[in-house]
């Protein structure tokens, strides 16, 4: 068992290991996809702020340079005019001036700017190079962001100022503007933005080739997995490159409980794995015992001699031991099924077997339960036998069930009757014994009072029967009597009772006979022994004569003992009067 639950397990284990491990590969992609999105997103809101800010600034520089450029003539005082009037707005910018053909002639605000008038470009080596390029290029060139005199970052615009009212157009000179970079940073929230880190590049405008000047430089390194975004404006872009302020996470933050919830689930598989396995096992062990009790209660019912039947409370039958098969004549297949009274009881108590069996269905209970009887039943053949039945009850699932044991009792009933036949039967002569005689003689005793019937009474005896066995033999005197039964037994009707009731001595009842009629019965008796001779084993013949007492019944309250009495009474008369003769 424990085998077969760790093989199972183990299987089970395996699974969802690999489903675990799919499910995590699919979270964590998945999470990374998310990240990188989330990211993306968040670096593009930002790159068009910062792309709104820059256009908005360097169109005021657009601007500044088409209203000189219509302007070419215009004072100090009117430049002052127009440049506050472009700063009043909200912006980046921290000042704006003019250089007619190079040289810093107009700057707003004058304060903190004074030291720029008059500053020739041309001798400024580190800005000529890109100030130079606007009159070469004609057109707006970004420069920076550079770290300000002043403090902070400033973006550089430049623009050309062409006067295109001369014939060429001429060009005047440079519109240049610093943007505040400090301030453009945190306008558009770079600051706020704590879950990510960014790095900008692209100093002058030159993109993914420029230096980095915000942010760290490793961030546009392959290996970071950055996001990587253009901000582009008029004459440059800048290349922006962010992550996850903590790094981009490879796992899911929920996949350990994932992974929990999963050791959770394959545990609780496991337990009803378990369970179940030992289960099965419980059940086939308690199948097994189950089956190994049945082989023995089948082997028991097979080698009883008494038929076993089960059935439900409809009489039907459901189980036919071997026994019954035998008994019965059914097989168990002709037996299931059927209703064991219409199978096996007598017609007469069909009737009566429905309705105990009704009540049987209701209670539980029937006459037949819990005791031993002894009924007929009947053989498939039709052969009506005796039996012996118990039958107990038992409840299952709310129904009623009964077990019976039959047991055919056909040669116990012989027996039976065979030892009553020798109880009450003299062996020698066959006909009743003393005991018999006188319960017979004491019934129609109290008959005949009953109805004042007549009823006589002869009492027989041998004559000097002691000298036949002298002479002949006790065997031949045996044969003698036996004879002298016959003789009795040859003068009887049907409703007379004879019966030996001592040695050599007789007793005939006549039932409906007065005394007359008895002594006429009795001499015819006496004459017919008289008469008789029976054979020796070795030739001659002998005879022998019988006395006989005859009484009848005259007192009502006169039991078989008195009637007996009086029936001595004469025997002993006929004996003392001679012998041979009937006496009343
Ligand atoms: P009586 O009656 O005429 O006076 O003479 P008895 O010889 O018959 O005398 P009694 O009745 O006293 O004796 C009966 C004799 O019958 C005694 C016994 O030898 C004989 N007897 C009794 N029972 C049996 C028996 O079962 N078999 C045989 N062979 N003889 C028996
Ligand atoms: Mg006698
Ligand atoms: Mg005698």
């Amino acid at each position: 068992m424990i085998r077969r639950f760790l093989k199972i397990s183990g299987l089970i284990f395996i699974c969802f290991l690999v489903m675990d491990m799919f499910m995590a590969y699919q979270m964590n992609l998945r999470y990374q996809n998310d990240q990188a999105m989330s990211v993306s997103l968040k670096l593009s809101a930002l790159r068009a702020h910062i792309e709104k800010e820059i256009t908005q600034n360097l169109l005021l520089v657009y601007g500044t340079a088409n209203y000189i450029s219509v302007n070419p003539t215009l004072s100090q005082a009117q430049f002052q005019l127009y440049a506050k009037g472009v700063m009043a707005r909200q912006n980046l910018l921290k000042n704006l001036g003019a250089a007619p053909d190079f040289v810093m002639e107009y700057i707003y605000p004058l304060a903190g700017n004074q030291q720029m008038l008059g500053v020739d470009y041309r001798h400024l080596e580190d800005q000529w190079e890109l100030v130079k390029m606007v009159q070469e290029t004609g057109d707006m060139v970004v420069a920076g962001p550079i770290q300000l005199v002043q403090g902070g970052w400033g973006l550089i615009g430049r623009a050309p100022v062409i006067v295109r009212t001369a014939s060429p157009p001429a060009f005047w000179g440079v519109v240049s503007a610093v943007m505040d970079v400090d301030r453009l940073f945190t306008n558009v929230g770079l600051d706020r933005l704590e879950d990510l880190e960014i790095a900008i590049r692209g100093t002058d405008g030159t993109g993914d080739r420029g230096e980095v000047f915000q942010g760290d430089l490793s961030l546009f390194d392959p290996a970071e997995k950055s996001v990587l975004m253009t901000v582009a404006f008029p004459s440059g872009s800048w290349q922006m490159a962010a992550r996850p302020a903590d790094g981009w996470s490879v796992y899911h933050p929920f996949s350990w409980m994932m992974h929990g919830l999963m050791a959770l689930f394959f545990l609780t598989v496991v337990f009803f794995v378990f369970r179940t396995v030992k289960d099965i096992a419980e059940r086939k062990f308690v199948e097994l015992a189950l089956k190994n009790e049945e082989r023995k209660m089948r082997a028991m019912l097979e080698a009883s001699y008494d038929a076993y039947v089960m059935i439900d409370d409809e009489e039907t039958i459901l189980f036919w031991s071997p026994a019954a098969e035998k008994i019965f004549g059914w097989t168990s297949e002709e037996a299931l099924g059927r209703k064991i009274h219409s199978l096996i009881a007598p017609a007469r108590h069909h009737e009566e077997s429905a309705s105990g069996i009704e009540r049987f269905a209701r209670t539980g209970k029937g006459h037949l339960l819990n005791s031993v009887l002894e009924l007929e039943a009947y053989r498939k053949n039709g052969d009506c036998f005796p039996v012996e039945m118990s039958m107990a009850a038992f409840r299952n699932e709310g129904r009623y069930y009964a077990v019976g044991n039959i047991r055919d009792i056909t040669t116990r009933k012989k027996a039976e009757k065979e030892l009553e036949r020798m109880a009450t039967t003299d062996s020698l002569t066959g006909l009743a014994n003393r005991g018999r005689f006188m319960m017979l003689a004491e019934a129609e005793i109290q008959r005949s009072r009953r109805y004042s019937r007549p009823l006589s009474i002869l009492m027989v005896d041998a004559d000097r029967f002691k000298n036949i066995n002298d002479t002949h033999g006790h065997d031949m005197g045996d044969k003698a009597l036996k004879a002298l039964g016959s003789t009795l037994e040859s003068v009887l009707r049907s409703t007379d009772v004879a019966g030996r009731i001592g040695g050599e001595e007789f007793v005939l009842m006549l039932p409906e006979t007065a005394l007359p009629e008895a002594v006429a019965v009795a001499e015819r008796l006496r004459q017919t022994v008289e008469q008789k001779s029976i054979p020796m084993s070795d030739g001659p013949l002998i005879s022998f004569t019988v006395s006989i007492g005859v009484t009848e019944l005259t007192d009502p309250s006169q039991g078989i003992d008195d009637l007996l009495k009086r029936a001595d009474n004469a025997l002993y008369r006929a004996k003392s009067s001679g012998r041979n003769r009937v006496a009343s």
